[in-house]
């Protein structure tokens, strides 16, 4: 049996898809950086943010969410008494496109296949929150944030949480934020129904109408 990989070695991989990202000339984006920005946070993190991609302060830093919108995402992690230390966070891209452009493709398809699927499989969260259209769009194909955002799905014993990004909130706070919150509220119960799952334990009753079967691929978008 192939032993599993310690927290320490999972650490030492995370290390180095860091230093890969700020060598990676994979695609344009490459260009314009000042620092890449791999993510952060414990390997052994329970829940997993996905936003999508640098910004002018995450650029400078070579951090994410460290502006507005990360600021924002503090504060809604304090309300299920998180802070960003619990927590691992990692973007779609890791190069700041340039004007804050969305991300092309092809630019999603390779960063995603070099680094962000590697991250997953280190981390191996409990939960994956996905922030914003092109982070969803990895998981939920062809859904529409307004309809699904707060609706988990299930895969494999990890839960996907779709949620608003904390960018299109603080562009309409008094729509969006309360609805932030309310989605927030279910990231806790999501974790536990995850390690009962992982346990043997029997769901939570009522039993979930949401599973789903697993996808054989998640790059079926590109
Ligand atoms: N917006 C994102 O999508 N990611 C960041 O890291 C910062 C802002
Ligand atoms: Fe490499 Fe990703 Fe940066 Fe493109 S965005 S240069 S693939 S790290």
């Amino acid at each position: 049996m192939i032993k599993p990989a310690s927290s320490t070695e999972r650490q030492a991989a995370l290390d180095k898809i860091a230093q890969e990202v700020n060598a990676c000339k994979k695609c344009p984006l490459y260009s314009g950086r000042t620092h890449g920005v791999p993510g952060a946070g414990p390997v052994d993190a329970e829940i997993l943010f996905i936003g999508e991609g640098p910004g002018f302060h995450e650029d400078k830093q070579g951090l994410p969410f460290v502006g507005p919108s990360g600021r924002l995402l503090e504060e809604l992690l304090a309300t299920i008494h998180l802070t960003r230390d619990d927590v691992f966070i990692s973007n779609v891209v890791k190069c700041r496109p340039p004007e804050n452009r969305d991300p092309l493709p092809r630019e999603i398809e390779i960063c995603t296949t070099t680094y962000l699927f590697r991250q997953i499989d280190l981390i191996n969260p409990k939960l994956i929150v996905t922030l914003g259209r092109y982070s969803m769009g990895l998981f939920f194909p062809d859904a529409k944030i307004t309809q699904i955002h707060g609706q988990p799905k299930w895969e494999n014993g990890r839960a996907y949480l779709p949620m608003f990004h904390p960018a299109a909130v603080l562009r309409n706070l008094a729509g969006l934020k309360p609805q932030a919150e309310a989605d927030f509220k279910k990231i806790p119960g999501l974790v536990e129904e995850a390690k009962r799952r992982a346990s043997g334990g029997t769901p939570a009753a009522p039993a979930k109408s949401d599973e789903q079967p697993p996808k054989p691929t998640q790059l079926s978008l590109f």
